[in-house]
This record gives structure tokens, sequence and C-alpha cells, in this order.
């Protein structure tokens, strides 16, 4: 593994100016990947222009592929001299990227060398990626990938093994477009540039830590990529451990990717589910027909292209434990789920309850809360104090404040990181790894029947026996 270059989240000069998308036109490529860059070029962070050269099985011709981006560019207002010289220049190559001649053809398409965007089925990916063993690819060449970076811890690390050979670590993405610039540094600037905070941030003093990304958007006709993924893999293997990782690290020495990867690395490796028992410590639902904002929703197992005997879940939940000194014996709950009445995407800090009680003060119930939305990102501060009638009556009160929102979404401010050769919110190979070894106990457990798959109608808050 080479040295990390030493970038920083402020971001260095543009240094790759093409990006090939294998997989041009699916999915990601049109609803996600285009779109970003468009608000990327649009922006002062982005490259003036890119050379965009897209690749798939379809024999398309330039002008549909022109057509696709300047749609997607549209859809998100992108203008301006560099937006019409990308669309203007870009091509496209009917190809079959798991072809190591075809992959040569395209690379030689490329201006310079290009970052390498892998948006295609994972197993298209692990394929590809051994192809271009059998080309060369021009030195500075950056690789992109997609979640699910593989399906189980072994899996992933033979990826690694693959791509490790194609170009050094600091020059693939594993891209997690979940977490953007913008939420990471507010995580930091808040754990970090606040005296307050730091001391009591253990188990000392925190009591229970819950990261939760609930959704009310249902399948939305992504049934070939979902009903392979599930809520589990998706959602808290793919993106909420990168939040844990993030809640539960030690200061680090700067902002460089190494230091910053290197702490949510040690915080990942310390990461297990609770007491060892994944059967006890999680939970795993699926929605049936329901109603949200006057939508009606079809049951998930009645969805198209869902195969019901998969038992795919759209709902689930892991209890882990950190355990380093910090953090021993504070439990951290990750759930996420789709097709919820109340979305909520948050990260609450439950404070310890005060070691005693005034005698004389009432009505104080509840802990000292700390919230963190994440999307918009605001903070809100659950505090006691003294009521406005009785004195010695204790209300509930809420400090609460907006972060810097970012001036891009979070998958322009992942994209201007490959774009700048900044690994620094990309996922390294060893986290990448942890991840699944934190998980796979988990998914060994449910493929096994040991944790039934219960149900929730679409609307609800979940299964009713998970209120808590
Ligand atoms: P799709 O199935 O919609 O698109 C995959 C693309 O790859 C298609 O254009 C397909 O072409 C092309 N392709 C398949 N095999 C080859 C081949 N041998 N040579 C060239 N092109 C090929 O998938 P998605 O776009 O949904 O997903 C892509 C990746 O992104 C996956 O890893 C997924 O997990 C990830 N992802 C997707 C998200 C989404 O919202 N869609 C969200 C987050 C991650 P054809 O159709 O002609 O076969």
């Amino acid at each position: 593994m080479s040295v990390e270059a030493a970038s920083t989240l402020k971001g260095g000069a543009v240094v790759i100016e093409t990006l090939l998308v294998l997989g041009a036109s699916g999915d990601l490529a049109g609803r996600l990947l285009l779109p970003a860059v468009g608000q990327l070029l649009d922006s002062p962070e982005g490259p003036e222009a890119l050379t965009l050269v897209g690749a798939g099985m379809e024999a398309w011709d330039e002008d549909t592929w022109r057509d696709r981006i300047t749609k997607a560019f549209a859809s998100v207002n992108a203008t301006g001299p560099g937006i019409d010289k990308t669309i203007a220049t870009s091509i496209y190559l009917t190809a079959d990227v798991t072809n190591a001649a075809d992959l040569k053809r395209l690379l030689d398409a490329c201006q310079g060398p290009p970052a390498i965007y892998f948006a295609l089925p994972p197993a298209v990916t692990a394929k590809a990626c051994a192809a271009l063993g059998q080309v060369s690819l021009p030195p500075g060449s950056a690789l992109v990938l997609e979640k699910p970076f593989g399906v189980d811890q072994a899996s992933a690390a033979d990826l690694d093994a693959i791509i490790g050979r194609l170009v050094p670590e600091d020059q693939i993405h594993r891209v997690d477009h979940f977490l953007g610039k913008s939420t990471v540094l507010n995580l930091l600037g808040l754990r970090f540039t606040n005296r307050l905070l730091e001391p009591l941030w253990s188990a000392d003093h925190i009591d229970r830590v819950d990261i939760v990304f609930d959704e009310p958007l249902g399948l939305e006709n992504r049934a070939r990529y979902y009903d392979g993924a599930g809520a589990l893999v998706d959602m808290i293997q793919s993106h909420l451990l990168q939040v844990l990782a993030l809640i539960a690290m030690d200061p680090p020495a700067s902002l460089q990717a190494r230091d910053l990867r290197d702490r949510k690395a040690d915080a990942l490796r310390a990461c297990r589910v609770w007491a060892g028992d994944p059967a006890a410590a999680s939970r795993r639902a699926r929605y049936t027909a329901g109603t949200i904002d006057s939508r009606e929703l079809p049951g998930y197992a009645e969805e198209a292209g869902v195969d019901p005997a998969r038992e795919t879940e759209t709902l689930a939940e892991l209890i882990l434990e950190v355990d380093t000194w910090r953090w021993a014996g504070v439990p951290f709950r990750l759930r996420s789920g789709k097709a919820l009445g109340n979305g909520r995407k948050e990260i609450v800090i439950t404070f310890k309850p005060v070691p005693r009680l005034l005698p004389g003060l009432t009505g104080i119930a509840e802990p000292t809360r700390l919230r963190i939305s994440m999307g918009p990102d605001r903070l809100a501060l659950d505090l006691n104090i003294n009521g406005p009638d009785d004195p010695f009556g204790i209300d509930r009160v809420t400090l609460d404040a907006d972060f810097n929102p970012g001036r891009l979404p979070a998958y322009g401010e992942v994209l201007e990181g490959v774009f700048r050769s900044d690994p620094t919110l990309s996922v390294r190979a060893d986290t990448a790894e942890e991840c699944w070894r934190i998980v796979d106990p988990v998914l060994q457990a449910w493929r096994t029947g040991a944790v039934p798959l219960e149900e929730y109608p679409a609307g609800s808050a979940g299964p009713a026996t998970w209120i808590d």
C-alpha cells in the first residue's frame, strides 16, 4: 500500500479531468452520478470542464448519450460554458467492460489519466477490475467504486487485492455519497472545537448513542438493486457505520486523509455486535401495504421485481459496542428503514442522568440529549431548565442551530475529492473490510432464520413491538 497523499478536506488542485463512466446507461449514472457531475461543474469547487466518456453494452450513438447528459445537467439547473463544453466534447463507446480489449479502447479515448467510475452491477465491477489487470492504466488514474463493495468480508478483501494491483490505495475511491465533506466537517467541528463536549464524550457520561436513518420512501422501482441488498447492507453496512466511526473515534491529529482515516479505522476495528450475540443484537422487518402522506404503497413483497422468498428486510436494527476504554458498555444502536411514517435522520447522544436529583425539584424526567440531524444538518440540545410558572418545576427546552449546509450536495462533494485526488472522504480498504466483518455475523444469523422477519405497515413507525 502506498503512503497516502497529504491531502486534506480543504482540497488541492483539480488533477483529473476525464471521467470514464462504465455502465453509462444505468440507473445510478442517470439519476445520481451525472446530475452530481453537473452540480460540481457549475460550482467554484469543480473542474472547469470534463472530458466525459460513457461506456456500456447499449449500442447508443453520441446523440443519445449527450441527450442523457443534457437532461441530467438540466435536472439540477447546471449551466455555463463548462457545462456546454463538457456536453459538446463527451463521447460514448459501446463496450463490454469485462473484456480487456474493449477496456483498452475506452482508455485510449480518454484525455490524460481518467477517473474510472464503476456504475455497474457489483458482479460486473469485480469482472471489469480483473480485466483491467490485463490493460496498462495511465499513471495517475483513479478508480471509483460504489456500494456495496463486495458482498462480505472475504469478497471485499478479494476485490481489494485485485484493485490494489491496479493503482495505489490513495487513488481508489470507495465512495460513500451519504457523508459529504460538509457533514464530516460539521461533526468534526462540533466534537473538536468545543471544550464542553470532548470531556463528556465517553462511557463516563454517555448512556447510549442512536444513529437512525428512517425514510418515508418505499422501493421506488429499485428492486433490481435493493432486493439483493436490503436495509442492513444498503444503509447500515455502507453508511451508518461510517457515521459511527466519526462519533466514536479519538481526535485525529489533523484533517489530513491519513490521520482522519486512521482514527476512523481504529474505532471500527474495536466495533462488534453487542455481547457477541448477533441474533439477540439485531432485528429485521419488511413493510406491508399502507399509506404515507395519502400515497398508497403496496407491500414490499408485492413490488415489481421483488422475490419475496429472499426475505429482504426493509427495516434493520443493530446494537453494537465499541470495545475501547472510552466506550466500553455504551450501546450504539444503528437503525435504517424504508416506508416509515416519520422520516428521521439523526444521531442522538443520550447523556447519563445526573447522579442525584435535588429534593424539592419536580418534573425532571428526561436526560440531556444532543441530537444531530443529517440532511439538512441541524443541531439540537435538549436541556432541563426551571419552568416559567413554578420555580421548583423543571421544564424541557431545546437549543438549536443550523449547520453550514455546504455549497454542494454530498455526492458532488465526494466527486470533488475524486477529481482533486483527495481520498479523505473515500472509504479505505481496511475500513471497507472491517464494516463487513462487523455485519457478516448478523447476515449469517439472519440466513439461518435465527432472527424472525417481522412486518410493519407502510407509513407506520415500524413493528409495534419495536416502539420504545
Ligand atoms: P443498473 O443495472 O441500472 O446499471 C448497470 C449498468 O451497467 C447498465 O447500464 C448495464 O447495461 C451496464 N452493464 C452491465 N454489464 C455490462 C458489461 N459487461 N459491459 C458494459 N456495461 C455493462 O445498476 P445501477 O445503475 O442501479 O447500479 C450501479 C451500481 O451502483 C451498483 O453497484 C449499485 O449497487 C450501485 N448503487 C446504485 C444506486 C442506485 O440508486 N441505482 C445507489 C447506490 C449505489 P445493460 O443495462 O445494457 O446491461
